[in-house]
């Protein structure tokens, strides 16, 4: 070595020293816990897509997969009623959401005009996106739900105050129904949203199996928008990390370019189709997952917890008495994970996962116990 090596930590980018991961859900290896922090389905998937799985554990691990994921964005556009160039799949769609990024906005450093280096997104929602966003350099704008979830107003005509919607913002996205309130916006709603946006509008719709509707019609009716869905939460397949976008050939064809060539492991393939040859095994998990939901938060609120009344496989609840954080702890300590957040505005509730009908007469038990006991925690 001729001269002296610069320190690795100067090889990093500044923007990179400077970003925060996002930071997922616990998943601790504690026996018998009841883990109900990570939006996971308490069932399995089902036994064709456990056996198409297995049996595709053989020589073919040394090929690499299919590059697009053909046959799966083929079954895809069939169950949605579009054509395959419409449909684009990744590894999980927290891949395609970089993805979208990526392809639809400017890093900030160097664009002339600021909305189209801007994300946008409703606060609060999936604290990925900034994330996201900061990792790309591009700017944020949070656009805060008004009282109980509700969509804000959108603005008419096109200039937009500085706090509120922003019709300009080169991407917005939309989860909906929301996390983590759990509340659900109508398609009249979303129709407005999309109406009043110019930029790209992603509706990230994980949770839509649990919801009365969903936006898929308008992905296929506008331009600019894309609905985003997973194989992970309604279908049990987190692990194998599968989901996809929908939407206008032109938006596709450019994420599209920018993916990794084999984007989607094999198995992951093999384990999305096999789930969608028995969707009627997984909607009859759909109707027992929302029943859980309808007498868990009836028993809840009975006890005296404000639950916002839930389209999704979670609930979002304020609890009665000691701070959030405490029952967060107490209900640890007799092995029930939930989920809190140190955030602002959302510290004194709690983001608890529908498990199965068990898990959740455990945890209306130890909530009762609790308050009968120690009252104070
Ligand atoms: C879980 C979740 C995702 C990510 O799903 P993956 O397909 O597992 O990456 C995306 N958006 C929202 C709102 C989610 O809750």
């Amino acid at each position: 070595m001729p001269r002296s090596q610069p320190s690795p930590q100067s090889l990093v980018r500044p923007l990179v020293h400077g970003l925060h991961a996002y930071v997922p859900g616990e998943q601790p290896r504690i026996r018998g816990l009841i883990k109900l922090n990570t939006n996971e389905n308490p069932y399995p998937p089902s036994p064709r897509v456990l056996r198409a799985t297995q049996g595709a554990v053989d020589g073919r691990f040394r090929l690499y997969p299919n590059p697009t994921s053909q046959a799966l964005r083929e079954r895809l556009a069939k169950l949605h009623g579009c054509d395959p160039s419409q449909v684009l799949v990744g590894n999980g769609s927290d891949e395609v959401l970089a993805l979208a990024v990526r392809a639809f906005v400017e890093p900030e450093v160097g664009c002339r005009k600021a909305s189209k280096a801007t994300v946008q997104y409703l606060d609060p929602s999936y604290s990925l996106y900034p994330v996201l966003a900061a990792i790309h350099g591009a700017r944020t704008h949070a656009v805060p739900l008004g009282p109980d979830f509700a969509l804000p107003a959108m603005p008419s005509g096109k200039r937009a105050g500085r706090k509120g919607w922003n019709p300009e913002a080169a991407l917005s996205l939309v989860t909906t129904p929301n996390a983590p309130s759990g509340r659900g916006f109508t398609n009249t709603e979303l129709e407005t949203l999309c109406r009043a946006t110019r930029g790209v509008v992603v509706l990230d719709e994980a949770y839509v199996d649990f919801a009365r509707e969903n936006a898929l019609a308008l992905a296929l009716k506008y331009p600019h928008v894309l609905v985003f869905r997973t194989f992970s939460k309604a279908y049990s397949l987190c692990f194998q990390r599968v989901g996809y976008c929908v939407g206008h050939p032109e938006l596709i064809e450019a994420l599209d370019r920018i993916r990794d060539s084999y984007n989607v492991n094999g198995l992951g393939q093999v384990a999305a189709l096999a789930t969608l040859d028995d969707l009627p095994y997984y909607r009859r998990n759909f109707k027992r997952v929302i029943a859980t939901r309808e007498r868990l938060t009836t028993a809840l609120t009975a006890l005296g917890f404000s639950v916002v009344p839930s389209q999704t496989n979670f609930i979002f609840v304020r609890p009665p008495g000691p701070p959030a954080e405490s029952w967060l702890k107490s209900l640890r300590d007799q092995r029930i994970l939930v989920r809190w957040f140190r955030t602002p505005g959302l510290s004194d509730r709690l983001r608890i996962t529908i498990g199965s009908d068990a898990e959740a007469d455990r945890l209306v038990r130890v909530v009762r116990q609790l308050q009968r006991t120690r009252p104070n925690h």
